[in-house]
């Protein structure tokens, strides 16, 4: 019945009576289907085809008069596949030939097509063509106001011009995997290509919007590991209101991209959001720091630091920031930035004076009270770190042997002869150093030995991992009773940081840790809260 050029080109052939019995099927169509003998080749036709496909393609076949054709799934040796029938009615003996053809490769191909159409390539995120789609889904249903903004990364140029196109496109993978953490299950994340990328989110108003651009603005500040010297990049937003800025996708997009040239303009790394007139509204984290210290937005909290007998000898200064425009910021996420717009030597000035000034007031409670302070790299970038810090400390009226600089290894590691000299002369009029995030950074304690160094703090994530006697966190316990020892043995003091619980505390006692920080003890609170504990008869818990 069926032409051999046929059979190359049909999976199978098959002709029924108008009840869909099988009156014949091609050879290739019983290999195809794996039909190892006459008994058991199919009766109907029905009877391989999917059962949700079966009203569907009855229906076609009835109501076509001459050839049709029709996609269907037929269930083949328990898998299901998608094919092409296409049918032929013989009307003078009431009968049809079916040619079937497979389409399932073609079916999935669909589907990866039509993903790879709407997909970028290197993120993985919508392109233009899906994100065009979904806006114009939203604007049809004409809902609820939402806003478009388009994200510029700043210095993303800079990065891949000196490092070159692979760590470029490391950067913009991270930059989509940083965002994708920080907006709203609703919102779409859409890469329009180099590094615009854009955010359309769902039931917001421009100042919401707004609001919502702040985790952006500092997700970006961050350092990025990709590439090297972990190079900072920054991002200008524009964002566009529906509707009162546009009721159709191109001009939504034109109008946040005006703002965000609005946002370059005024600086870069912030946001803008549209303004039909010309002046824009816009919020940078740079200019928020700034206007913060003159606002006195920025203050201290002090955390207890206690012996082994858990009495308090002193306490770490932690700079916090309460912002009018970003609310509460840790300063994880603002110290980065600070550095990195220069603001840094200014505000740890500003940390040191203000914590001297409170250890001066708490040793009218406890005369030998310590005062731990963070120091930031960058501060010893300039001529005068070590003068100045002398001077702060003695218009405090404090001694230099009760302040304590916390530093980082990579401080030491990367340390110029400007900042040894600075730091042996604080060493000479009798302030102390300590290693900050001790284990984190280069664990090499032969520098440690040149430098003036009198403790280390041993880092939290190494305290963490101190849980039940039996843990397999073994190894952790027997590096950190090899920190203590070695620190011991060239006369540094060793301070656990982070410690929450018991079994940490009684571990590090056994193993000769000197001093005790973390929450079990006491959280970091205000100076008015740190008073009341040395003030109170008994200032430790026995
Ligand atoms: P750090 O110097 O390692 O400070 C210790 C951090 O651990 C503080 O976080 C503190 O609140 C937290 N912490 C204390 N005890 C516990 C505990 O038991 N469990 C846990 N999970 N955490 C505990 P914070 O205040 O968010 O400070 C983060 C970092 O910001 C500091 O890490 C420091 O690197 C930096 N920083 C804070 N204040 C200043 C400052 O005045 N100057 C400079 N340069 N850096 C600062
Ligand atoms: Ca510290
Ligand atoms: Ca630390």
């Amino acid at each position: 019945m069926a032409s051999p050029t046929l059979d190359r080109v049909l999976d199978a052939v098959f002709r029924v009576d108008a009840s869909f019995n099988v009156l014949f099927l091609s050879e290739p169509g019983q290999h195809w289907l794996g039909c190892a003998n006459a008994a058991e080749l199919p009766k109907t036709f029905i009877e391989v085809m999917h059962p949700e496909d079966v009203e569907r393609f009855k229906t076609t076949c009835h109501d076509s008069p001459d050839a049709f054709t029709c996609d269907v799934r037929v269930i083949k040796s328990g898998t299901e596949l998608w094919v092409n029938v296409r049918g032929y009615p013989i009307s003078a003996v009431h009968q049809f030939v079916l040619c079937i053809f497979d389409i399932s490769r073609w079916k999935t191909d669909e589907a990866v097509f039509r993903h790879a159409a709407e997909h970028d390539n290197l993120t993985g995120l919508p392109n233009r063509a899906f994100l065009k789609g979904a806006v114009d889904r939203m604007l049809k249903s004409e809902g609820s106001p939402f806003c478009v903004a388009l994200l510029d990364l700043d210095g993303f140029k800079k990065v891949n011009d000196t490092y070159g196109h692979a760590i470029g496109d490391a950067v913009l993978i991270e930059t989509s995997k940083r965002l994708l953490k920080v907006i709203g299950p609703q919102d779409i994340l859409a890469r329009l290509g180099g590094d615009e990328f854009v955010l359309v989110l769902h039931d917001k108003t421009a100042a919401a919007a707004k609001d919502a651009m702040t985790s952006v603005l500092f997700a970006i500040a961050r350092p990025y590991d990709a590439a090297p010297h972990n190079a900072y990049l920054g991002v200008s937003i524009g964002v566009a209101e529906y509707p009162a800025h546009g009721t159709d996708y191109s001009i939504l997009l034109k109008n946040a991209d005006t703002a965000m040239y609005h946002a370059k303009n005024a600086g870069k790394n912030r946001v803008s959001v549209f303004q039909q007139t010309s002046e824009s509204v816009d919020f940078s984290i740079n200019a928020a720091i700034h206007n913060g210290i003159e606002e006195g937005e920025f203050y201290m909290e002090f955390q207890p630091q206690f012996d082994i007998q858990r009495n308090i000898i002193g306490a770490e200064s932690l700079m916090r920031w309460t912002s009018r425009d970003f609310g509460r910021v840790g300063p994880d996420q603002f110290i980065p930035i600070a550095e990195e717009a220069g603001l840094m030597p200014f505000l740890g000035k500003w940390a040191l004076r203000y914590s001297c000034h409170q250890l001066r007031e708490f040793q009218q409670f406890k005369p030998d009270f310590v005062m731990s302070v963070n120091v930031s790299p960058v501060q010893f970038g300039g001529d005068d770190f070590d003068t100045q810090v002398l001077e702060v400390i003695a218009q405090a009226r404090v001694e230099p042997k009760h302040v304590i600089l916390e530093i980082t290894e990579s401080t030491l590691m990367h340390s110029q002869a400007k900042t040894e000299r600075a730091l042996a002369n604080l060493r000479d009029k009798g302030v102390r150093f300590s290693i900050d995030d001790f284990g984190t950074g280069f664990s090499s304690l032969a520098y440690l030995t040149r430098l003036p160094v009198s403790s280390i703090k041993i880092d939290k994530a190494f305290v963490r991992a101190i849980e039940h006697p039996s843990s397999a966190k073994l190894s952790d316990k027997k590096l950190i009773a090899a920190m203590i020892d070695l620190a011991h043995s060239i006369d540094l003091r060793v301070v656990a940081e982070g410690v929450e619980n018991e079994e940490q505390f009684a571990f590090l006692k056994e193993s000769g840790c000197n001093l005790i920080q973390g929450y079990l003890l006491g959280k970091p609170m205000s100076a008015d809260a740190m008073r009341g504990i040395l003030n109170a008869p008994r200032q430790a818990t026995a």
